[in-house]
Parts: structure tokens; sequence; C-alpha cells
């Protein structure tokens, strides 16, 4: 399916999510089940939203209804789903283990033990997107550059700021700072207002296609003393690489490191309701695989360990002994 196609698809998603005044309100009922992702034109949105189709298509008896919340971010969804606002989250794996020990952003909140994994999603790499006539092709040439440096509530941010810390930057490193949400970014970009912007996504998405679509740009190789010093320190990162040929302008891999994408929960979540979720996914995995081309790599086996530092939610883990998938 093509991208445009789906979009369409998961903006139904997006209206009934918000013609629910519940979203924002209060606590989501056990039956209605609200996932925060990301910016719209992210991968998380529409990630939530082959989930929710899944979720709403096979789990009549349970009577559940899934509906999709754009929101600023991981960081964001993981203080969401801590408060009870939301019952489930797409969030990045360094962000669910930083909340999982109360570490960097949850510092002031603390461990989070209610927190609970279901299943992993796809690779995000840490990507870095220039104007091709800002003449940035790796990190040493981003000092003295304009930079949105992501909204605060991203997990873009977060991973941006350990970077920056490795790097030895702060904000005067740059020449002008910007926080823009995801949504906003390629347009900034090709408007001239910034010279590059950074997003820990899946790929292909809806941004950075935008970007390469309307302007010229390149992604800059994310590598060097700082990176290795970086992912010597932090195992929750690894080294990875943004595939070639995906937007235009961008014909080679690009060396990076990243995170992978990840479903979570609580411990509130009944039991019954994680098992018929999870399974609502996993049968249907070759049509799940088909609603984003940023899933068709996707293996079940990586799914069910890939990034979850969370305890598995009791539901999942049945569904996946029975799958055969977990011992
Ligand atoms: N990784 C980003 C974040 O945590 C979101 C990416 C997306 O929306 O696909 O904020």
């Amino acid at each position: 399916m093509t991208m445009r196609r789906f979009f369409c698809r998961v903006l139904s998603a997006a209206i009934v999510a918000s013609a629910l005044p519940t979203v924002a309100l209060a606590a989501p009922q056990a039956s209605s089940l609200i996932i925060a992702t990301g910016s719209v034109t992210g991968v998380y949105y529409p990630a939530g939203g082959a989930v929710c189709r899944l979720i709403n298509k096979t789990t009549g008896p349970l009577k559940l209804r899934c509906s999709v919340q754009a929101t600023s971010g991981s960081i964001y969804n993981l203080q969401a789903l801590r408060a009870h606002k939301v019952n489930l989250a797409v969030v990045q794996s360094d962000a669910q283990m930083a909340a999982l020990k109360g570490q960097g952003e949850f510092v002031p909140a603390g461990a989070d033990s209610e927190l609970r994994s279901l299943f992993g999603l796809y690779a995000e790499p840490l990507t870095i997107v220039a104007r091709q006539d800002a003449n940035i092709q790796q990190l040493d040439d981003l000092p003295g550059k304009r930079v949105d440096i992501g909204n605060p509530g991203s997990g873009d941010r977060s991973t941006m700021d350990i970077l920056m810390r490795s790097q030895a930057w702060d904000l005067k490193t740059f020449s002008e700072i910007s926080e823009l949400k995801g949504a906003e970014r390629a347009q900034a970009l090709c408007d001239n207002k910034i010279d590059a912007f950074v997003y820990v996504v899946g790929h292909p998405s809806g941004t950075i296609k935008e970007a390469s679509s309307s302007c010229d740009i390149s992604l800059v190789e994310i590598s060097g003393v700082g990176v290795d010093k970086l992912l010597s320190a932090h195992p929750e990162y690894s080294k990875t690489v943004i595939p070639g040929r995906l937007y235009r302008g961008a014909d080679q891999d690009i060396p990076s490191f990243g995170v992978s994408a990840t479903l979570v929960t609580t411990s509130q979540l009944p039991e019954d309701i994680a098992y018929q979720l999870v399974k609502a996914v996993f049968d249907n995995f070759e049509q799940f695989k088909r609603l984003h081309p940023a899933f068709s790599q996707l293996n079940k086996q990586q799914m069910v360990s890939q990034g979850l530092s969370a305890p598995l939610h009791p539901g999942a883990k049945r569904y996946f002994i029975e799958a055969g998938l977990l011992k």
C-alpha cells in the first residue's frame, strides 16, 4: 500500500480519538483503549493506527474500542501512561528503560514499577536530515548551524541530549536552535528556517518523505569518537544504518545508532485484554506488516525480545508461550 493510502486509513482512527471526550479528561475505561503515539507524520501514529485496526477488527467478544492519540512523543507518552491518561503507548526502547529505572527525564517521578512491555516493533535510528546546501555531511559539520533539536517530550530530544553530552556540545554550539514538533520540521527545513533537524524514527517516515520531495536533502553520517563513547556507556543504543534509496537524494546507507520502537502498557491492563491485543497483531501478522512500509522487515521472534526492558505483561507472555515464541 502506498503511504498516502495508509495515512487516509489511519485518519479514520484519529477522528474516532478526537471525537472521544474522554481522551484528555478522564482515565479510560478498560474496554476503551487509547494508544499514545507521536506526531501524525511520524511512524508511531500509523503504527498505533495499525494496532488499533486489528484490535477493532478481531477482538469482537471483548468489545474493545481502540483509538490513537497524536502526542509529542515517547517521554510524554510514558508520563501519560503513568498518570493513567492512556492505557497503551508507543515509545523508544531507551525511554522505556529510563522510565522503568527512574533515570534521565524520569528522575523526579522515580522508577515506574507498573510499566509493562507488550512487544517490540521496528528499528529507529537517530536520523539527522540536512538541507543539501548547508553542507553537513557528518556530525562535526553541525556546530555553528541552525539545528532543530526536537520538541520537549519527544524521544528525539532526549536521545539528542545524550548525543550532545557525549559530543561535549551545548545549546551554544549551534548558531540557532529550535524545538519543533515532528510534523513541523520538514517545512521548516524546506523553507530555509533551519539547516538540519533530528528525528529518532522508523524508515520510511512521512516527515522525511515530505522533506525529500519538497527540497534537496542529505542524511548526516552519525559516527566518530563521541558516538563510540556513547555506545560503550549506554548499552541501550546500538550501531545501525539508515537504509539507502528510501528518500530522494539519499541513495547510500548512512551509519548511525539507534533504538527500537516498542509498545508498552501498565500492570493495570487486564490480562485478557493484553492477551487479545497481542493475539490480534500476531495472528494477523502478514496483514499487519502490510499496513506500513516500515513494518516490512518485522520478525515475530525479535518482537518478543528486542528493546523490552520492562517486564512482559502477563497477557502478552501467555500468548507468546502458546504461540511457541517464548519458553
Ligand atoms: N521516536 C519519536 C519519539 O519518541 C517519535 C517517532 C515517530 O513518531 O514515529 O518522540
